[in-house]
């Protein structure tokens, strides 16, 4: 039943990941909100509209979940000549909008951005800012726009998940390696020692 009710409630969020919530993401809030009972007004973005289809789901209403929407979103812009390429904002863009490689110019991806504002404060030239999506659309959920934003986010995760994953193999290998080495230099130094402690003995 919690599981119904928790991916119900993450249908009624906006799925941008900014974490305004104070949670990681939707996902997150929407657990928080369920299992510890988490106020419902906290989603910034999704406003009063959140709040009023969260409180529909847990007061069990059959009214289906309303579509919400934010009129005109920003996006975020980067001035290509004070960038610096120092890949920060690739890393906390949550939804792989923005291309870019290291001491190179970056660029947002305009469709993909959601405006989760997470890119701008993070800058360390302050040469990002939001401005008005050139196609003045409006940010709706839930919506297939909504959903790619959310299947973004996923893959993000997914892709770090399994680096890390990667990274402790690594480690691990790197362990095993040294654990190796190690004996073998301890076997190479006995063998040695005892070299030594014969050639003393017949006084060589
Ligand atoms: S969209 Fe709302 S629920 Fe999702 S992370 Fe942002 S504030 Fe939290
Ligand atoms: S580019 Fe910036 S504002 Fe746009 S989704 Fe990524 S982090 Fe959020
Ligand atoms: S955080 Fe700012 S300076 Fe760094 S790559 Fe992004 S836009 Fe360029």
């Amino acid at each position: 039943m919690k599981k119904i009710e928790i991916n119900k409630i993450l249908e009624a969020l906006p799925q941008l990941q900014c974490r305004k919530c104070t949670y990681n993401d939707c996902k997150s809030y929407a657990e928080a909100v369920v299992n510890d009972g988490e106020n419902i007004n906290k989603c910034e973005p999704g406003s009063d509209q959140t709040q009023f289809e969260i409180s529909k789901i847990l007061n069990n209403s059959n009214t289906g979940l309303n579509k919400s929407k934010i009129e005109n979103y920003k996006i975020a812009k980067i001035d290509f000549d004070e960038c610096i390429g120092c890949t920060i904002c690739i890393k906390v863009c949550p939804v792989d909008a923005i291309i870019g490689a290291r001491r190179q110019q970056h660029y947002i991806i305009d469709d993909q951005c959601n405006g989760c504002e997470l890119c701008i404060e993070q800058c360390p030239v302050n040469c990002m800012s939001m401005i008005d999506n050139p196609k003045n659309q409006s940010w709706q959920w839930p919506s297939l726009q909504s959903e790619i934003s959310k299947a973004n986010y996923n893959n993000k995760l997914e892709r770090i998940n399994k680096l890390k994953q990667e990274k402790i193999s690594l480690s691990k290998t790197y362990n095993d390696d040294k654990k190796i080495k190690d004996y073998l230099k301890q076997a190479i130094k006995r063998e040695s020692d005892k070299r030594t402690s014969t050639i003393n003995f017949y006084n060589l």
